[in-house]
């Protein structure tokens, strides 16, 4: 099946109220121009530099995702090309978003990932450790925190719906809180092997990247 193809068929199996990243890292443009072309417009990277550089190349209508771990040197770049942060896991990391939008006086729109299944591999905020993070997040002028994101360790279909559903619980206590700067609009969960489990648990925002462009020469992240 065509690039194209594989994304008509992920779509059509999508209510309307779901929002579609298509992952294109390691991809060339080409590959992005076959399913820009067949309507999509939410494109995810996980890395800065690739990030930008495909900006740069593609209609200016995409919104980009950075989906990946989020360096402090790298903050400055990102401003005025990206929809949406998903990886904000650090006080450091707000603090430095908040300095570099400022100065640019650019709102900007982040996720707060978390490490839901306490992997030392993965970056992610702990769990005992985001109360902290949200403090800070409400002292801020230019942070907004819409959400939450999360990749899951691997499993069978019991162990994904497990933390779908910890993360769903996550984002609906927070939704409750009504803390300032902080609304819960996208819940971030579910890629190409498990997306129809985190839909059913409540995602509404799914990163799906080699159901869509085929495998990945290399599976850095
Ligand atoms: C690569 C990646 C994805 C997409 O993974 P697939 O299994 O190819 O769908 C989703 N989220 C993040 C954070 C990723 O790095």
């Amino acid at each position: 099946m065509t690039i194209k193809e594989n994304y008509k068929n992920v779509v059509s199996e999508l209510s309307k109220d779901i929002v579609l990243v298509a992952v294109s890292k390691t991809k060339p443009v080409e590959d992005i121009k076959e399913i820009y072309d067949a309507g999509c417009r939410e494109f995810g990277e996980n890395k800065v530099q690739e990030l930008i550089e495909k900006y740069e190349e593609l209609p200016k209508d995409i919104s980009w995702h950075l989906i990946g771990h989020l360096q402090r040197n790298k903050v400055k770049y990102l401003i005025n090309k990206v929809k949406l942060i998903h990886s904000l896991d650090s006080v450091r990391l707000l603090q430095e978003i908040e300095k570099q939008f400022s100065k640019s006086n650019v709102i900007a729109n982040t996720l707060i990932q978390i490490n839901i299944g306490r992997e030392e591999s993965k970056t992610g905020i702990m769990l005992e450790h985001l109360d902290e993070l949200l403090q800070e997040v409400e002292k801020c002028e230019y942070v907004k925190v819409r959400g939450i994101m999360a990749t899951i360790p691997k499993g069978d279909e019991k162990s994904c719906r497990k933390y779908f559903s910890d993360m769903k619980n996550i984002f609906d206590n927070l939704k409750e809180k009504k803390l300032k700067n902080v609304s819960m609009e996208y819940l971030s969960i579910g890629m190409s092997g498990d997306y129809k489990y985190a839909i059913e648990e409540g995602s509404n925002m799914v990163r799906i990247g080699s159901a869509l462009f085929g495998k990945r020469n290399y599976d850095l992240n």
